[in-house]
């Protein structure tokens, strides 16, 4: 499971978008949101959008992995989409925020890496809300307030790579991905492959 976080504007949905496109080995989880949709986003792509009702229902059938409030609005992350993809040993990739990240590092039978991104700067942030047109004024202020809570927390996670450039910032997070994937206690499909490398000829 790699999880990317940052407060929202530094750039990790893009990012999130091209390592998707880019590599075909790790799907996507689809979160569950009760927040109003947005221009251009598609239901089932970006998000799931369900009713404050609807999720409350989630919860209680415990059909969530993990969920936190984020800005008012409830964000969950379905367990029955990636569950069987999990099992099969395929990677996922997860835009959740800080809580949802220290829950599913705390889940003894799931494999975490934990990638932060960081804006540039807290100016250049606030210029990429207000050009993203999609926020009032009201929510791109207290984006920026949140912003900074949520770097905090940036001590939470494995890597943290700063977006000043977005080329640059998606080479980095896709080394992170291909590094992780080699490491040995993940290759396990090499263990016959080695037994057979070792064997005396
Ligand atoms: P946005 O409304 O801008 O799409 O997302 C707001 C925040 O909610 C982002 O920091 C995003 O990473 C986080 N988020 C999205 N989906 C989930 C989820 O399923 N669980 C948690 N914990 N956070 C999520």
């Amino acid at each position: 499971m790699l999880i990317l976080s940052s407060p929202s504007g530094a750039g990790k949905t893009t990012i999130a978008r091209k390592l998707l496109e880019q590599d075909r080995e790790i799907n996507s989880s689809v979160s569950v949101t009760t927040r109003p949709m947005r221009p251009g986003e598609v239901e089932g792509r970006d998000y799931h959008f369900a009713s404050p009702a609807e999720f409350e229902q989630m919860v209680e059938d415990n059909a969530f992995f993990e969920w936190a409030t984020v800005f008012g609005h409830c964000y969950g992350t379905p367990k029955a989409q990636i569950r069987a993809g999990l099992k099969e040993g395929r990677d996922f990739l997860f835009d959740i925020d800080w809580q949802g990240t220290q829950q599913l590092y705390q889940k003894a039978e799931v494999d975490v890496v934990r990638v932060f991104i960081l804006p540039p700067s807290l100016d250049e942030l606030e210029r990429r809300l207000i050009s993203r047109q999609t926020d009032s004024s009201e929510v791109i202020a207290a984006r920026m307030a949140r912003a900074q809570a949520e770097i905090s927390h940036w001590d939470g996670y494995d890597y943290v790579v700063v977006n000043d450039d977005v080329e640059t910032c998606f080479a980095k997070v896709s080394a992170i991905l291909h590094a992780e994937r080699m490491r040995r206690t993940r290759q396990t499909g090499l263990i016959d492959f080695v037994r057979e490398l070792t064997k005396s000829r």
